[in-house]
């Protein structure tokens, strides 16, 4: 198949760790390869962000990327890029002129109007069936981040438009899927493909970082407010009163768009938290963080743990589990699917630092309990996660798409354990 993505601000050749810059890059990135090694030929579709980036990028057989100029050549915070969205249509538009592709898959909501526009237009002579991926709803970021939600206006009648229209809907979890019925959205469309995580990068196998403490908690993302991260700085203390003080929390990620840490104001009220709790000398912010260094950092973990208030997949617990490393997750979105309760890791309800420091204490003072949650965490990415299984997933839906077959709730096979 032909296949053209539409990833409107997460290019899968950007750096990671930013504020807008993680799962959707990765993903992106990681389904394209995956689906070129089945033989497809991939062409994702992102906006020009720097003058320098050529206009075509071969990444690997069967897997470019092209820049489309679509607004100013630098970087634009993801939630002012709505009004260049018919320039981004306009370039798809124009390179599909010589011969258009199979499917067209639009990442995020915006991709999706996209993704559309090109795929539809009245007198091109072809229409193109859509496949969209939400990676995010505004209706859940607006139930958690109220009046903080930056999305535009437009997006609470856009994006429930972009799901109404769409052939076909790749959901990565069984909540997205509650959600999206909730929308009006009709849900004999969905498919559930997760996303996957890198198992020959990500393994228990290979070096750890080596650490200043007796025990090391790790906390792995963009750095923004919903990703909880204070809150397992919250946690600190209540790990001092249960006994356990010889513990360096680190932090991986953030620094703002120009990539300095202390000029990110997210690290400054981690920081200025840390010190206000009395554990700023257990805490470290390592800042944005390659991709190379990453399963080394995974390994030298006790656990990770991801709090946020919501989430709608999280790639991080997994690239954990596939190092072997038990996850302590809020129960929420995706995490509900990816990590299993005393099967992976330990669920704690959201916001509730002092829960995420019993279920900590509980690893810390159970090494046996740390290593079969380990183990049974890497056996469950390796057998439910890998990018070639959720390529062959998504493959199902762009084929469903393609014959117009209406179909019931397609999920991944066996996605829960
Ligand atoms: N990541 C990274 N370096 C960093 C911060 C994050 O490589 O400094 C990666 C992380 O390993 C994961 C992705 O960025 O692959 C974050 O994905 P996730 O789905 O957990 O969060 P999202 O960014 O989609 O909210």
């Amino acid at each position: 198949m032909r296949i053209a993505m539409i990833s409107e601000h997460a290019s899968p050749l950007a750096a990671l760790g930013g504020v807008d810059a993680g799962g959707q890059n990765v993903h992106v990135a990681a389904l394209s390869e995956a689906l070129a090694r089945r033989g497809h030929h991939v062409t994702v579709y992102t906006r020009r962000d720097a003058t320098e980036l050529p206009a075509k990028v071969r990444v690997g057989r069967g897997f470019e990327v092209v820049h489309v100029d679509a607004g100013p050549a630098t970087h634009v915070p993801k939630d002012e890029l709505l009004p260049f969205m018919g320039d981004l249509a306009d370039g798809v538009a124009r390179d599909w002129s010589q011969r258009p592709p199979d499917v067209v898959h639009g990442h995020f909501w915006m991709s999706g109007l996209a993704a559309m526009d090109a795929a539809r237009r009245p007198d091109a002579g072809y229409r193109v069936p859509v496949i969209q991926t939400f990676h995010a709803l505004g209706t859940v970021k607006r139930r958690h981040q109220g009046a903080e939600d930056t999305s535009p206006q437009e997006r609470r009648w856009l994006e429930p438009g972009v799901g109404r229209s769409a052939d076909r809907i790749i959901a990565t979890c069984s909540d997205e899927v509650f959600e999206l019925k909730a929308m009006g959205i009709n849900t004999g469309k969905i498919s559930i493909a997760p996303c996957g995580v890198d198992l020959s990068f990500f393994s228990a196998d290979g070096p750890a970082d080596s650490r200043k403490r007796r025990f090391r908690v790790l906390s792995v993302g963009r750095l923004v407010p919903r990703k909880g991260v204070d809150l397992v700085i919250r946690a600190l203390p209540f790990l001092r009163e249960a006994g356990f003080d010889d513990v360096e929390l680190l932090i991986v990620g953030g620094g703002g768009d120009s990539g300095v840490l202390h000029a990110d104001p997210e690290v400054r009220r981690l920081m200025d938290l840390a010190t206000e709790l009395g554990v700023a000398d257990q805490v470290r912010l390592q800042g944005q963080v390659s991709r190379g260094e990453m399963p080394g950092i995974f390994r030298s973990a006790d656990a990770v743990v991801c709090a946020p208030w919501y989430e709608p997949f999280g790639i991080v617990p997994l690239e954990a589990m596939a190092c072997g490393v038990p996850v302590v997750a809020a129960a929420v979105g995706g995490l509900r699917d990816t990590v299993v309760d005393h099967g992976t890791g330990l669920h704690v309800p959201p916001r509730d630092p002092e829960a995420i420091a019993s279920a900590l204490a509980l690893l810390f003072g159970n090494p046996d309990l740390r290593a079969e949650l380990g183990n049974a965490g890497k056996l469950r990415a390796q057998t439910r996660y890998s990018w070639d299984r959720v390529a062959a997933e998504t493959e199902k839906a762009y084929q469903l798409a393609v014959a117009g077959a209406p179909a019931g709730v397609a999920p991944m096979e066996g996605a829960a354990l």
